[in-house]
Parts: structure tokens; sequence; C-alpha cells
């Protein structure tokens, strides 16, 4: 049985977790603009709040930091996280840019862990990058000349064109969106992250198949 890599985590009602040490929560940042920018962790989150870095917050904290003790007050420090932040200032330049790093991880993640070819559904040790037209003869290691096949599979097509091979990919391949890349890159997904990301992600991404 396949796992799911995407785990979404409902946010726990009432009661906030308060975090120690290393946290298990990524929080999403956007730019000013609202374009995603990064997973960042809880405590890099509560730096930002701490140095006033945030613009604005989308949703209800999923998180408290605990911080210093006033040594007037005695009274301990408290950073509320939010699960998506948008930083200040300018918009960073490799914010503009469209088309996200292919590695294989993201590469299984778009074709949902399918073989292109047998159309079986595999554990990621056991896929392959594919190259639609091999490399050796002119293809390109790019998103749109990728597709995600099992082993056998890939040893079976070997150094051939599809046409050669007569082995047909059963979906195409498509370069992700900077949201759809934000939701392959994501390890633990909130809802509320989730829902923001999608909604701007195209209809046709296979993530809403
Ligand atoms: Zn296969």
């Amino acid at each position: 049985m396949h796992k799911q890599r995407f785990i979404v985590t409902q946010r726990t009602r009432g009661k906030l977790p308060v975090g120690k040490g290393v946290l298990p929560l990524d929080v999403l940042q956007l730019d000013i603009s609202g374009r995603p920018q990064a997973w960042i962790s809880a405590r890099e989150a509560a730096v930002m709040v701490a140095c006033d870095a945030i613009a604005w917050t989308i949703g209800e904290p999923v998180m408290v930091l605990r911080g210093g003790i006033n040594r007037c007050s005695g009274e301990q420090s408290r950073i509320a996280v939010h699960a998506i932040v948008a930083a200040r200032g300018a918009i960073p330049a490799r914010a503009w840019r469209h088309e996200p790093a292919l590695s294989n991880p993201k590469l299984f993640a778009r074709d949902r862990w399918v073989c292109a070819y047998c159309g079986q559904r595999f554990h990621e040790s056991d896929l392959t990058r594919e190259h639609i037209h091999p490399t050796s003869r002119g293809g390109r290691d790019h998103w749109m000349n990728c597709i995600t096949a099992c082993r056998s599979c890939n040893h079976r097509k070997a150094d051939r064109t599809p046409e050669e091979a007569r082995m047909h990919p059963l979906y195409l391949p498509y370069v992700p969106s900077l949201h759809e890349d934000m939701i392959l890159r994501g390890r633990r997904i909130l809802v509320d992250q989730m829902e923001f990301l999608l909604a701007s992600v195209p209809a046709s991404s296979r993530l809403h198949g």
C-alpha cells in the first residue's frame, strides 16, 4: 500500500501546542504580495514576529513559543506563530522565477507516484526519473521531458524513444506552478496552508485529482 507523502495536519482545537527545541511545524512564508516564498520553521517564524518582520498573517495562530523571562514582571514572553505569514519588505528577485527546480521527490509527487508506463503506484524508493526523449540522444533534463517510471519500466525502455520502444506515457508531463511547487516541497502541510496553496493551483494539475 502506498503511503501518502503529504501529511495534512488538523489544527488542534482550543489549546495551542507550546514548542520546545525542534518544532514539528512548517510555516508557509509569503512575500508581501502573497506569493509563496519558502517553508520555514516555527522558530524562524517566531524570530520574524520578534523582529517585526511580518506584514500580515492568515488564519489563527497555530503554535505558541516561549521566550525569555521579563526581569520586571517575571513573566515569560510568548510568541504566537501563524501557519501562513507574509514578510515585510521588497519582493526578492528570485520570487519572479517561473519554473521551480526539478528534483526526483517533486517529480514523483507531481506524478502521484504512478509509473507512466505500467500505471502502477510505487514507493518513492522504487521510482526513477525517466527522460521521455533520452538525454543521451539530446533530450533535456527538464520538467517537460521527465516523467516518473518504476525501475523495471525504465530498464525496459532503456535508451530508446517512446516510438522505438513502443512505450508511450499514460499521462503527460507539465511544469508545476509556484504554488504547486510549494505543495510538492512541503513535508507536513496544515489544512489552512493546503487550502491557500490549492486555491492557486491550476485545475489541470494532478494535485486536484
Ligand atoms: Zn512501470
